[in-house]
């Protein structure tokens, strides 16, 4: 395995419409195990295949672990969804707030609204079918990520353009709203 680069905006491959994938062979599954690598180098909880320069509707997701009661990761708790040609079939009525960023826009974060839950429809790395329900925070990452299949970004969505902080600023209002300092508009998760 090996990692792959990561593109940035403004490079154009961000903001196009990717093609399905149609074959699920060797090549496919070594290009799904180097962006496996890739996100989790990067520490990223997704990656979409445009975001290493490749047109297709392809996106690795890792779920955030368990923890037990000491905060400690319960190994094993992660979960790996690898999505090929997906298609949102359900949205949830209710919508929430929270704060995304993107290895394509690094050193930034922003408030999204995304629905609460969705339906999936997939096929796996192999081609097969997938029906897939998610909600929460993983229902927030299929949708960043499904977005980039689709050229958009999370800062296409912001719930106003001035909820877009660098990791900086967003770090010292989050410590001001733990001291009780500020009002802050984020919705955190
Ligand atoms: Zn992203």
């Amino acid at each position: 395995m090996s990692t792959l680069p990561i593109v940035t905006i403004p490079e154009k491959i961000l903001r196009q419409k990717t093609r399905p994938v149609t074959k699920f062979d060797k090549e496919l599954q070594q290009l799904i195990d180097n962006m496996i690598e890739t996100m989790r180098e990067a520490n990223g909880a997704g990656l979409a295949a445009p975001q290493i320069g490749l047109p297709y509707q392809l996106a690795v997701i890792e779920t955030p672990p368990e923890v037990d009661d000491e905060g400690n990761e319960i190994e094993g708790s992660r979960e790996i969804h690898v999505i090929v040609n997906p298609e949102i079939v359900w949205t949830s009525r209710d919508m929430v707030k929270g704060v995304e960023g993107c290895l394509s826009i690094p050193g930034y974060v922003g408030e999204v609204e995304r629905y609460d839950a969705i339906r999936v429809r997939a096929q796996d790395r192999h081609g097969r079918k997938l029906r897939l329900k998610v909600d929460d925070w993983t229902a927030r990452i299929f949708q960043h990520e499904i977005d980039h299949l689709n050229g958009v970004l999370y800062i296409d969505r912001l719930t106003s353009p001035e909820n877009i902080w660098t990791e900086e600023e967003f770090e010292k209002l989050m410590e001001a709203k733990r001291n009780g300092h500020e009002h802050s508009p984020v919705v955190g998760d």
